[in-house]
């Protein structure tokens, strides 16, 4: 693996920080400095996305056929890293990052000629339909159903923890086309308009006061049977492979950086006192760095590994377990440094969308929004007892 830039690679990140440096908006780098989650809301991602289509880069793991970059895994390294230096909004990963894979492998062209541009220009905005109430680690017991009317599904059931489904025009999900003795087989891959009739939302909000996710239910909707993907009964394979994706298809190292940075700031005293002067906090402050620095390097390789578009594999698990775990280890780390100023905090949203200043002091803001988003990390997509089971069986072979 060659670790220095070439000259080229000097040419591109400087072309990435002009862009950024005339593009990045104060409201969208307030947005996302106070976005205590893993991805924006769609009021600051939907402009920093619109930006980037104008020129180009919103696809880089993408094949180029289909609007891809075709950057070096360099290039795309070097610009994940800027974006997260800078605190440019984290676009949802949903759409381009996940569901447009998926699309791209097993699409029909009408398809792929439909849902690609609209994703790429963020005219729709996806949300993802897995998880049922009993069925989240159990995914396929999933009881939704989709009967076949002639050239329609008609779907009924219901789906929870539902990831800005209150904001998303469109969801993919499982639905179960079929009764079989393996659960597995009688799961279908389909493509929702969340505008129909029959579709209710209803939200669920989580502990930092933030409104995530959702429950969603199907009463008759009617779906056409083009808006399948794949073969009918075999969706329980595609949608495996959209969650290596998922698991796996981003970089985090560079974004956790920054996170970690503005712990250590007031680790270091900027405003709350030296507690890196107390020995556990020290230590605790180098494993995280030290973790940091291994995750990039492992995204990098891994990214360097394969082909643009490829499916991550069975490492997804192992990516997504140690990002998750870094990610709450920071969080955890920032609440200590700020001691009990962590009792009093407020959620973060209201801030940014009134554009109020925080009775807070701003650097502080985050410290417990964050650590309580970041609960859910080990959770969503998948459990870390989940992706330890995958790593045993299908990495280490046990
Ligand atoms: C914030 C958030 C956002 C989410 N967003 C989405 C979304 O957009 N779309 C979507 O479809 N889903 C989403 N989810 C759902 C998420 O994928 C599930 O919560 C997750 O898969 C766990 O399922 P569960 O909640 O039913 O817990 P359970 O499966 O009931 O698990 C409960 C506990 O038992 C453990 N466990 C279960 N089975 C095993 C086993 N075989 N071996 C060892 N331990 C086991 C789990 O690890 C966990 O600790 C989201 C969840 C959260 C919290």
């Amino acid at each position: 693996m060659e670790l220095s830039f070439t000259p080229e690679d000097r040419a591109f990140q400087k072309d990435v920080q002009d862009f950024i440096a005339a593009h990045l908006t104060p409201t969208l780098a307030r947005g996302q400095a106070l976005t205590p989650s893993v991805f924006s809301e769609p009021e600051i991602s939907g402009p920093w996305h619109r930006l980037l289509h104008t020129r180009g880069w919103v696809a880089p793991a993408w094949p180029q056929q289909y609007g891809g970059t075709g950057w070096t895994p360099a290039q795309r390294w070097i610009f994940e890293t800027e974006c997260a230096r800078a605190g440019a909004p984290s676009l949802s990963p949903m759409g381009v990052r996940m569901v447009g894979p998926l699309i791209i492998g097993f699409g029909s062209e009408a398809q792929k000629a439909y849902y690609l541009p609209r994703m790429l220009s963020g005219e729709d905005y996806w949300c993802q339909g897995y998880s049922e109430p009993g069925s989240g680690s159990d995914l396929a017991s999933l009881k939704t159903r989709a009967v076949r009317d002639g050239d329609h599904y008609v779907i009924n059931g219901t789906k929870i923890w539902t990831t800005h489904a209150h904001h998303a025009n469109r969801m993919f999900a499982l639905v179960r086309t079929a009764d079989t003795p393996r659960k597995q087989d009688g799961i279908s891959f389909i493509l929702i308009d969340m505008t129909l009739p029959g579709i209710t939302i209803r939200p669920i909000h989580t502990i930092g006061g933030d409104h995530e996710v959702n429950q969603v239910f199907f009463d008759d909707v009617q779906v056409p049977v083009s808006d399948r993907v794949g073969e009918e009964n075999k969706g329980w394979t595609y949608g495996k492979y959209l969650l290596e994706f998922e698991r796996g298809g981003g970089m985090n190292a560079a974004r956790l950086r920054s996170r970690f940075d503005n712990v250590s700031r007031l680790a270091r005293g900027e405003a709350t006192g030296p507690a890196i002067d107390d020995p556990d906090i020290a230590r605790r402050m180098a494993e995280i760095d030290v973790d940091i620095d291994a995750l990039d390097m492992i995204e990098l390789r891994i990214m360097s590994d394969l082909q643009t578009g490829q499916n991550p594999g069975a490492v997804s698990s192992l990516l997504k377990l140690r990002a998750s775990e870094i990610q709450q280890a920071v969080t955890r780390l920032g609440v200590d440094v700020i001691g009990y100023d962590a009792l009093y905090w407020e959620p973060l949203r209201p801030l940014y969308a009134l554009n109020e200043p925080a009775a807070i002091p701003e650097n502080e803001l985050t410290v417990v929004p964050e650590y309580l988003n970041r609960r859910a990390y080990t959770i969503f997509g998948g459990t870390s007892e989940v992706q330890r089971d995958i790593i045993a069986k299908n990495m280490l072979g046990l």
